[in-house]
């Protein structure tokens, strides 16, 4: 349901200072009232790392016009953080990223563990990825697709955790399912000017995904809105080992 003037909390994994969560935060100004708690610098692919070894600190950050706060965190603990300091949060909104997050690199992403934390803590949220290549896209092109989608979730208490990941001009939208095929990650050799070897761990972007999948959808230019679960049994083996062992305990 729509609940105006709701509590809206934006995070994202490039830091505060990001263009794309300034774009997000534009969207959800109509959508009731904002706040931006995100890291004080870049933690792309960190995951859904925590922070236990070290105090986190607050820190406000006035952006344009916003209430906005940097933190010394990971995105998962700019959105604990986040919840906890206001209350009554209903919606947590991560992005814009700076790069797309789709297929493995959903796990690699802090952008989709901003939201996880946010499920986690009873929170309906939404990732938003759009492409980087060396320039942010525009995103006046892209408001009006956020903006649709924000709507209709909210309209939608079912679907707790989504996915989106926008292309440079949509067509328009589809949704999909994580596309696990084929991995882009690769480890890349090269020597540092001293002749010592070093390594990339770099990402090579893979065509020919399967229909129905988040990578088919950009690879069409559709916005892919993929549904996410937080419980990552495998039922179909958990039943299959069940039906072996005739029951639930284990044999050793
Ligand atoms: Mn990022």
């Amino acid at each position: 349901m729509l609940r105006w003037g709701m509590r809206i909390l934006i995070s994202n994994d490039d830091g505060i200072y990001s263009p794309g969560i300034r774009a997000l935060a534009e969207v959800a100004q109509g959508f009731g009232e904002v706040r931006i708690v995100a890291p004080d610098v870049e933690q792309s692919a960190t995951g859904h790392a925590i922070t236990i070894s070290r105090p986190l600190h607050l820190h406000a950050t006035p952006l344009d016009g916003f209430d906005a706060y940097r933190v010394n965190g990971t995105p998962a603990d700019c959105v604990a953080l986040g919840t906890h300091l206001w209350e009554g949060v209903e919606l947590v909104l991560s992005g814009i990223n700076l790069g797309l997050n789709l297929g493995h690199n959903v796990w690699h992403s802090g952008t989709v563990a901003a939201a996880k934390q946010a499920a986690f803590l009873d929170v309906q949220a939404v990732a938003f990825s759009a492409p980087y290549e060396g320039t942010p896209p525009d995103y006046e092109l892209l408001k009006p697709f956020i903006r649709d989608i924000i709507g209709r979730l909210l309209e939608e208490p079912k679907m707790p955790l989504v996915n989106v990941n926008l292309p440079a001009q949509p067509l328009g939208m589809r949704w999909t399912r994580q596309s696990v095929r084929h991995y882009e990650g690769s480890v890349v050799p090269g020597e540092d000017p001293m002749g010592r070897a070093h390594y990339w761990f770099a990402a090579y972007p893979r065509t020919g995904a399967e229909e129905g999948t988040d990578r088919w959808a950009l690879e069409h230019g559709f916005v892919s809105l993929t549904p996410l679960r937080l419980d990552l049994t495998d039922e179909p083996l958990l039943g299959e080992a069940k039906r072996l062992e005739g029951g639930t305990e284990v044999s050793v």
